[in-house]
Protein backbone atom coordinates (compact mmCIF):
# COMPACT_ATOMS: atom_id res chain seq x y z
CA UNK A 1 0.00 0.00 0.00
CA UNK A 2 1.15 3.46 -0.87
CA UNK A 3 0.83 6.94 1.37
CA UNK A 4 1.47 10.21 -0.35
CA UNK A 5 2.68 12.15 2.78
CA UNK A 6 1.94 15.65 1.81
CA UNK A 7 4.44 17.92 4.48
CA UNK A 8 6.99 15.23 4.46
CA UNK A 9 10.39 17.08 4.79
CA UNK A 10 9.19 18.66 7.81
CA UNK A 11 9.53 17.82 11.49
CA UNK A 12 6.14 15.77 12.04
CA UNK A 13 5.40 14.46 8.19
CA UNK A 14 9.41 13.24 8.29
CA UNK A 15 9.01 11.17 11.41
CA UNK A 16 5.43 9.92 10.18
CA UNK A 17 6.96 8.99 6.69
CA UNK A 18 9.47 6.88 8.60
CA UNK A 19 7.13 5.38 11.09
CA UNK A 20 4.93 4.14 8.05
CA UNK A 21 7.96 3.06 6.03
CA UNK A 22 8.70 1.11 9.27
CA UNK A 23 5.23 -0.52 9.12
CA UNK A 24 5.78 -2.21 5.74
CA UNK A 25 4.20 1.17 3.48
CA UNK A 26 5.51 2.17 0.43
CA UNK A 27 5.75 5.57 0.98
CA UNK A 28 6.13 8.72 -1.25
CA UNK A 29 7.13 12.60 0.13
CA UNK A 30 5.97 15.63 -1.13
CA UNK A 31 6.71 19.47 -0.09
CA UNK A 32 7.08 22.56 -1.73
CA UNK A 33 10.41 22.74 0.81
CA UNK A 34 8.81 26.67 2.09
CA UNK A 35 9.27 25.89 5.49
CA UNK A 36 10.17 22.03 5.37
CA UNK A 37 14.19 20.54 5.15
CA UNK A 38 15.50 18.56 1.80
CA UNK A 39 17.72 16.23 4.73
CA UNK A 40 14.42 15.43 6.61
CA UNK A 41 13.52 13.39 3.46
CA UNK A 42 16.90 12.02 2.80
CA UNK A 43 16.40 8.13 1.74
CA UNK A 44 12.79 8.42 0.56
CA UNK A 45 11.21 9.67 -2.81
CA UNK A 46 10.42 13.27 -2.74
CA UNK A 47 8.02 15.04 -5.02
CA UNK A 48 8.89 18.84 -4.51
CA UNK A 49 5.52 20.67 -5.34
CA UNK A 50 2.93 23.06 -3.88
CA UNK A 51 -0.12 21.72 -2.38
CA UNK A 52 -2.24 23.86 -4.58
CA UNK A 53 -0.79 23.08 -7.90
CA UNK A 54 -3.07 20.33 -9.19
CA UNK A 55 -0.57 19.06 -12.19
CA UNK A 56 1.84 18.64 -10.00
CA UNK A 57 -0.95 16.32 -7.57
CA UNK A 58 -2.13 14.45 -9.83
CA UNK A 59 0.58 12.17 -11.17
CA UNK A 60 1.74 11.50 -7.50
CA UNK A 61 -1.67 11.57 -6.47
CA UNK A 62 -2.43 8.50 -9.03
CA UNK A 63 0.36 6.05 -7.58
CA UNK A 64 -1.39 6.16 -3.76
CA UNK A 65 -3.85 4.10 -1.84
CA UNK A 66 -3.34 6.91 0.94
CA UNK A 67 -2.55 10.29 1.67
CA UNK A 68 -1.60 12.14 5.12
CA UNK A 69 -1.56 16.06 4.85
CA UNK A 70 0.61 17.72 7.37
CA UNK A 71 1.95 20.29 4.72
CA UNK A 72 0.34 23.38 6.61
CA UNK A 73 2.37 26.92 8.42
CA UNK A 74 1.89 26.40 11.86
CA UNK A 75 2.95 29.81 13.94
CA UNK A 76 -0.16 30.94 15.57
CA UNK A 77 2.17 34.49 16.19
CA UNK A 78 2.46 34.88 12.51
CA UNK A 79 -1.02 33.21 11.58
CA UNK A 80 -2.59 36.81 13.61
CA UNK A 81 0.56 39.12 11.62
CA UNK A 82 -0.29 37.46 8.31
CA UNK A 83 -3.51 35.87 8.27
CA UNK A 84 -3.72 35.51 4.37
CA UNK A 85 -0.43 33.80 4.44
CA UNK A 86 -2.45 31.36 6.35
CA UNK A 87 -5.67 31.29 4.93
CA UNK A 88 -4.15 31.12 1.71
CA UNK A 89 -2.03 27.52 2.20
CA UNK A 90 -3.80 26.26 5.05
CA UNK A 91 -7.19 26.59 3.77
CA UNK A 92 -7.25 27.32 0.17
CA UNK A 93 -4.16 24.86 -1.27
CA UNK A 94 -5.51 22.82 1.58
CA UNK A 95 -8.47 22.45 -0.50
CA UNK A 96 -6.87 21.97 -3.56
CA UNK A 97 -5.11 19.37 -2.21
CA UNK A 98 -8.51 17.62 -0.87
CA UNK A 99 -10.53 18.20 -4.26
CA UNK A 100 -7.44 16.78 -5.99
CA UNK A 101 -7.19 13.86 -3.54
CA UNK A 102 -10.98 12.79 -4.41
CA UNK A 103 -10.60 13.32 -8.05
CA UNK A 104 -7.67 10.88 -8.01
CA UNK A 105 -10.46 8.59 -6.49
CA UNK A 106 -8.29 8.16 -3.26
CA UNK A 107 -10.80 8.03 -0.39
CA UNK A 108 -8.48 7.80 3.01
CA UNK A 109 -7.01 10.97 4.56
CA UNK A 110 -4.99 11.92 7.78
CA UNK A 111 -5.17 14.94 8.48
CA UNK A 112 -3.01 16.99 10.70
CA UNK A 113 -4.97 19.09 12.72
CA UNK A 114 -4.39 20.82 16.42
CA UNK A 115 -5.45 21.42 19.81
CA UNK A 116 -5.79 24.85 18.50
CA UNK A 117 -9.20 24.14 17.32
CA UNK A 118 -10.50 24.19 20.94
CA UNK A 119 -9.55 28.47 21.71
CA UNK A 120 -9.38 28.57 25.46
CA UNK A 121 -10.97 25.06 26.26
CA UNK A 122 -13.78 25.61 29.10
CA UNK A 123 -12.66 22.53 30.84
CA UNK A 124 -9.07 20.33 31.12
CA UNK A 125 -8.56 17.75 30.44
CA UNK A 126 -9.95 18.47 27.08
CA UNK A 127 -12.39 15.50 25.16
CA UNK A 128 -13.12 15.57 21.60
CA UNK A 129 -16.78 16.77 22.12
CA UNK A 130 -15.57 20.11 23.47
CA UNK A 131 -16.26 23.49 21.27
CA UNK A 132 -14.12 23.95 18.61
CA UNK A 133 -13.85 28.38 19.31
CA UNK A 134 -10.33 29.00 17.80
CA UNK A 135 -8.91 32.05 18.72
CA UNK A 136 -6.22 32.54 16.38
CA UNK A 137 -6.51 32.67 12.56
CA UNK A 138 -4.11 28.97 12.63
CA UNK A 139 -6.83 27.70 14.76
CA UNK A 140 -9.66 28.38 12.39
CA UNK A 141 -7.70 27.41 9.36
CA UNK A 142 -7.13 23.94 11.09
CA UNK A 143 -11.30 23.63 11.68
CA UNK A 144 -11.97 25.29 8.26
CA UNK A 145 -10.42 21.79 6.82
CA UNK A 146 -11.57 19.50 9.43
CA UNK A 147 -15.22 20.97 8.69
CA UNK A 148 -14.32 20.47 4.75
CA UNK A 149 -13.58 16.55 5.75
CA UNK A 150 -16.75 16.64 7.36
CA UNK A 151 -18.40 17.64 4.36
CA UNK A 152 -16.80 15.41 1.98
CA UNK A 153 -16.78 12.64 4.30
CA UNK A 154 -20.97 12.79 4.34
CA UNK A 155 -21.22 13.59 0.35
CA UNK A 156 -18.55 12.06 -1.29
CA UNK A 157 -17.88 8.96 1.43
CA UNK A 158 -14.34 10.05 1.63
CA UNK A 159 -13.07 8.40 4.73
CA UNK A 160 -10.43 10.48 7.21
CA UNK A 161 -9.15 10.76 11.12
CA UNK A 162 -8.33 14.11 12.02
CA UNK A 163 -5.67 14.10 14.52
CA UNK A 164 -5.40 16.76 17.24
CA UNK A 165 -2.60 17.01 18.47
CA UNK A 166 -1.07 18.84 21.83
CA UNK A 167 2.59 19.83 21.86
CA UNK A 168 4.89 17.50 19.60
CA UNK A 169 8.32 17.72 21.05
CA UNK A 170 11.48 15.09 20.64
CA UNK A 171 13.18 13.33 18.31
CA UNK A 172 13.59 10.08 16.32
CA UNK A 173 15.21 7.68 18.37
CA UNK A 174 17.44 6.77 15.45
CA UNK A 175 19.15 9.95 15.99
CA UNK A 176 18.44 10.92 12.05
CA UNK A 177 16.01 13.65 12.00
CA UNK A 178 14.40 15.72 15.24
CA UNK A 179 12.91 19.16 15.54
CA UNK A 180 13.78 21.39 12.47
CA UNK A 181 12.06 24.94 12.65
CA UNK A 182 12.93 27.57 10.74
CA UNK A 183 12.98 30.32 12.73
CA UNK A 184 12.53 27.70 15.80
CA UNK A 185 9.81 29.41 17.92
CA UNK A 186 9.30 25.82 20.52
CA UNK A 187 10.17 25.48 24.01
CA UNK A 188 11.80 22.34 24.52
CA UNK A 189 14.63 23.08 21.67
CA UNK A 190 14.35 27.20 22.97
CA UNK A 191 15.37 25.43 26.48
CA UNK A 192 17.84 23.50 24.91
CA UNK A 193 19.37 26.14 23.66
CA UNK A 194 19.43 28.34 26.24
CA UNK A 195 21.82 25.65 28.78
CA UNK A 196 24.22 26.32 26.01
CA UNK A 197 26.98 28.85 26.01
CA UNK A 198 26.29 31.48 22.75
CA UNK A 199 22.78 31.09 22.49
CA UNK A 200 19.87 33.45 23.67
CA UNK A 201 18.26 33.11 26.94
CA UNK A 202 14.61 31.49 27.10
CA UNK A 203 12.15 34.09 27.42
CA UNK A 204 9.03 32.87 29.56
CA UNK A 205 6.08 34.05 28.05
CA UNK A 206 4.23 35.09 30.95
CA UNK A 207 4.22 34.09 34.96
CA UNK A 208 0.53 35.29 36.22
CA UNK A 209 -1.11 32.31 34.44
CA UNK A 210 -3.59 30.71 36.95
CA UNK A 211 -1.71 27.88 37.18
CA UNK A 212 0.40 25.99 39.87
CA UNK A 213 3.33 27.91 39.41
CA UNK A 214 2.03 30.84 37.10
CA UNK A 215 3.30 29.04 33.83
CA UNK A 216 1.10 28.06 31.33
CA UNK A 217 0.94 24.22 30.86
CA UNK A 218 0.79 22.24 27.84
CA UNK A 219 0.57 18.44 27.39
CA UNK A 220 3.63 17.25 25.52
CA UNK A 221 3.61 14.27 23.18
CA UNK A 222 6.73 12.48 21.97
CA UNK A 223 7.21 12.94 18.04
CA UNK A 224 7.76 9.12 17.92
CA UNK A 225 4.19 8.36 19.28
CA UNK A 226 2.37 10.77 17.17
CA UNK A 227 3.76 9.18 14.35
CA UNK A 228 2.70 5.74 15.61
CA UNK A 229 -0.68 7.49 15.89
CA UNK A 230 -0.41 7.77 12.14
CA UNK A 231 0.14 4.87 11.32
CA UNK A 232 -2.57 3.45 13.46
CA UNK A 233 -4.96 5.69 12.17
CA UNK A 234 -4.46 4.44 8.68
CA UNK A 235 -4.94 0.98 9.76
CA UNK A 236 -8.12 1.73 11.22
CA UNK A 237 -9.49 3.18 7.77
CA UNK A 238 -7.94 0.16 6.52
CA UNK A 239 -9.52 -2.29 8.64
CA UNK A 240 -13.30 -0.59 8.58
CA UNK A 241 -12.86 -0.63 4.80
CA UNK A 242 -14.90 1.54 2.34
CA UNK A 243 -17.88 -0.27 2.49
CA UNK A 244 -18.98 1.32 5.30
CA UNK A 245 -19.37 4.86 3.77
CA UNK A 246 -18.36 8.16 4.89
CA UNK A 247 -16.64 8.39 8.09
CA UNK A 248 -14.74 11.76 9.95
CA UNK A 249 -13.55 10.85 12.78
CA UNK A 250 -11.40 13.58 15.23
CA UNK A 251 -8.68 12.04 17.99
CA UNK A 252 -6.81 14.16 20.48
CA UNK A 253 -3.34 13.01 20.15
CA UNK A 254 -1.66 13.65 23.82
CA UNK A 255 -0.58 12.26 27.01
CA UNK A 256 -3.44 13.37 29.47
CA UNK A 257 -0.80 14.82 31.57
CA UNK A 258 0.26 18.78 31.85
CA UNK A 259 3.66 20.28 32.83
CA UNK A 260 3.91 23.75 33.47
CA UNK A 261 7.06 25.92 31.16
CA UNK A 262 8.76 25.96 34.91
CA UNK A 263 8.63 22.29 34.38
CA UNK A 264 9.95 21.59 31.32
CA UNK A 265 12.84 24.05 32.02
CA UNK A 266 13.70 21.77 35.26
CA UNK A 267 13.66 18.64 32.57
CA UNK A 268 16.21 20.52 30.18
CA UNK A 269 18.27 20.83 32.92
CA UNK A 270 18.44 17.54 33.75
CA UNK A 271 19.37 16.50 30.40
CA UNK A 272 22.10 19.17 29.62
CA UNK A 273 23.27 19.32 33.09
CA UNK A 274 23.76 22.56 32.90
CA UNK A 275 21.28 25.42 33.69
CA UNK A 276 18.73 26.78 31.32
CA UNK A 277 19.68 30.61 31.25
CA UNK A 278 15.88 32.42 31.50
CA UNK A 279 14.01 35.88 31.89
CA UNK A 280 10.56 36.37 32.56
CA UNK A 281 8.93 38.39 29.90
CA UNK A 282 5.16 39.26 29.37
CA UNK A 283 2.36 36.60 28.50
CA UNK A 284 2.68 35.47 24.28
CA UNK A 285 -0.81 36.91 22.87
CA UNK A 286 -3.22 33.77 21.75
CA UNK A 287 -1.49 31.41 24.86
CA UNK A 288 -4.37 29.47 26.75
CA UNK A 289 -3.04 29.19 30.36
CA UNK A 290 -3.75 25.34 30.28
CA UNK A 291 -3.70 22.62 27.41
CA UNK A 292 -4.09 18.73 28.01
CA UNK A 293 -5.75 16.00 26.23
CA UNK A 294 -8.40 13.71 27.26
CA UNK A 295 -6.25 10.71 25.20
CA UNK A 296 -9.46 8.08 26.00
CA UNK A 297 -10.69 8.19 22.58
CA UNK A 298 -7.56 7.58 20.99
CA UNK A 299 -6.83 4.84 22.84
CA UNK A 300 -10.13 3.50 22.79
CA UNK A 301 -10.39 3.73 18.87
CA UNK A 302 -6.80 3.48 17.81
CA UNK A 303 -5.60 1.42 20.91
CA UNK A 304 -2.88 3.92 20.54
CA UNK A 305 -1.10 5.79 24.52
CA UNK A 306 1.84 7.47 24.52
CA UNK A 307 4.68 5.67 25.61
CA UNK A 308 7.27 8.19 26.44
CA UNK A 309 6.90 11.27 28.62
CA UNK A 310 8.45 14.52 29.09
CA UNK A 311 11.96 12.95 30.56
CA UNK A 312 12.40 11.07 27.24
CA UNK A 313 11.11 13.73 25.18
CA UNK A 314 13.42 15.91 26.39
CA UNK A 315 16.29 13.10 26.40
CA UNK A 316 16.00 12.47 22.49
CA UNK A 317 15.39 16.38 21.60
CA UNK A 318 18.85 16.73 23.40
CA UNK A 319 20.49 13.63 21.51
CA UNK A 320 19.31 15.30 18.22
CA UNK A 321 20.78 18.81 19.34
CA UNK A 322 23.59 17.59 19.63
CA UNK A 323 24.61 15.04 16.99
CA UNK A 324 22.73 17.78 14.77
CA UNK A 325 25.86 18.72 12.34
CA UNK A 326 24.18 21.86 10.72
CA UNK A 327 23.64 25.12 11.65
CA UNK A 328 25.39 27.61 14.11
CA UNK A 329 23.44 26.07 16.90
CA UNK A 330 25.82 22.95 16.69
CA UNK A 331 28.64 25.23 17.64
CA UNK A 332 27.10 26.65 20.50
CA UNK A 333 26.76 23.62 21.84
CA UNK A 334 30.10 22.24 21.18
CA UNK A 335 31.45 25.07 22.48
CA UNK A 336 29.71 24.94 25.67
CA UNK A 337 31.60 24.47 29.14
CA UNK A 338 30.32 22.26 31.38
CA UNK A 339 28.99 24.17 34.28
CA UNK A 340 26.70 22.23 36.28
CA UNK A 341 27.44 24.02 39.53
CA UNK A 342 26.77 27.43 37.72
CA UNK A 343 25.79 30.24 40.06
CA UNK A 344 21.89 30.22 38.15
CA UNK A 345 20.21 27.65 39.63
CA UNK A 346 17.22 28.04 37.95
CA UNK A 347 15.79 24.35 37.77
CA UNK A 348 15.51 25.03 42.01
CA UNK A 349 12.81 27.48 41.66
CA UNK A 350 10.43 25.25 42.61
CA UNK A 351 10.27 21.92 43.80
CA UNK A 352 9.21 18.64 41.37
CA UNK A 353 6.27 17.88 43.47
CA UNK A 354 4.89 21.50 43.36
CA UNK A 355 5.06 21.38 39.76
CA UNK A 356 3.37 17.72 39.42
CA UNK A 357 -0.01 18.59 38.12
CA UNK A 358 -1.74 15.74 36.54
CA UNK A 359 -5.17 16.80 35.39
CA UNK A 360 -6.02 12.90 34.02
CA UNK A 361 -5.79 11.80 37.93
CA UNK A 362 -8.50 14.23 38.99
CA UNK A 363 -6.95 17.38 38.27
CA UNK A 364 -9.64 20.08 37.55
CA UNK A 365 -9.29 23.42 35.67
CA UNK A 366 -11.64 26.06 34.79
CA UNK A 367 -9.50 28.21 32.74
CA UNK A 368 -12.06 30.91 32.02
CA UNK A 369 -12.95 31.58 35.27
CA UNK A 370 -9.09 31.38 35.84
CA UNK A 371 -9.46 28.99 38.52
CA UNK A 372 -7.14 25.63 38.47
CA UNK A 373 -7.59 22.31 41.38
CA UNK A 374 -6.16 19.27 41.64
CA UNK A 375 -4.57 16.89 43.66
CA UNK A 376 -1.00 18.22 43.09
CA UNK A 377 -2.13 21.89 42.92
CA UNK A 378 -0.84 24.42 44.98
CA UNK A 379 -1.95 27.47 43.75
CA UNK A 380 -0.41 29.93 41.98
CA UNK A 381 3.30 29.93 41.69
CA UNK A 382 4.95 32.82 43.03
CA UNK A 383 7.97 33.49 40.79
CA UNK A 384 10.96 34.90 43.00
CA UNK A 385 11.50 38.31 43.18
CA UNK A 386 15.35 38.30 41.56
CA UNK A 387 13.83 36.86 38.50
CA UNK A 388 10.93 38.66 37.91
CA UNK A 389 13.10 41.48 37.69
CA UNK A 390 15.20 39.85 35.36
CA UNK A 391 15.06 42.41 32.31
CA UNK A 392 13.90 41.34 28.48
CA UNK A 393 15.96 40.70 25.90
CA UNK A 394 14.03 38.76 23.36
CA UNK A 395 11.03 39.13 21.42
CA UNK A 396 8.05 36.94 21.73
CA UNK A 397 6.83 35.12 18.74
N1 LIG B 1 7.06 29.36 25.70
C1 LIG B 1 7.84 30.21 26.44
N2 LIG B 1 8.97 30.72 25.85
C2 LIG B 1 9.34 30.42 24.58
C3 LIG B 1 8.54 29.53 23.84
C4 LIG B 1 7.40 29.02 24.43
O1 LIG B 1 7.54 30.53 27.59
O2 LIG B 1 10.36 30.93 24.11
C5 LIG B 1 5.84 28.80 26.30
C6 LIG B 1 4.58 29.19 25.54
O3 LIG B 1 4.07 30.41 26.02
C7 LIG B 1 3.67 28.00 25.85
C8 LIG B 1 4.63 26.84 26.00
O4 LIG B 1 5.91 27.41 26.23
O5 LIG B 1 3.02 28.19 27.08
C9 LIG B 1 4.71 25.98 24.74
O6 LIG B 1 4.92 26.84 23.64
P1 LIG B 1 5.34 26.32 22.23
O7 LIG B 1 5.59 27.51 21.37
O8 LIG B 1 6.43 25.32 22.35
O9 LIG B 1 4.06 25.53 21.72
P2 LIG B 1 2.53 26.02 21.56
O10 LIG B 1 1.87 25.73 22.88
O11 LIG B 1 2.52 27.45 21.21
O12 LIG B 1 2.02 25.14 20.49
Amino acid sequence: MAILVFGGAGYIGSHAARALRRSGYEVVLYDNLSTGFRRLAQGFELVEGDIADEARLRPALARVDAVMHFAAYAYVGESVENPRKYFRNNVLGALSLLNSTLDAGVRRIIFSSSCAVYGIPERIPIAEQAPREPVNPYGASKLFFENALDAYSRAYGLRSVRLRYFNAAGADESGEIGELHDPETHLIPLALAASTANRAELQIHGSDYPTPDGTCVRDYIHVSDLADAHVRALQYLERDGDEHGGDALAINLGTGRGHSVLEVLQAAESATGRPVRRTIGPRRPGDPPVLVADPAMAQRVLGWTAQRDLTDIVASAWAWMQKDSFGSRTQSVRSFPYSRGSVFVAGSLLGQDQLDFDPANGGECDSRKERMSGPDSVGQTKIPEHDARNGRNQEGD
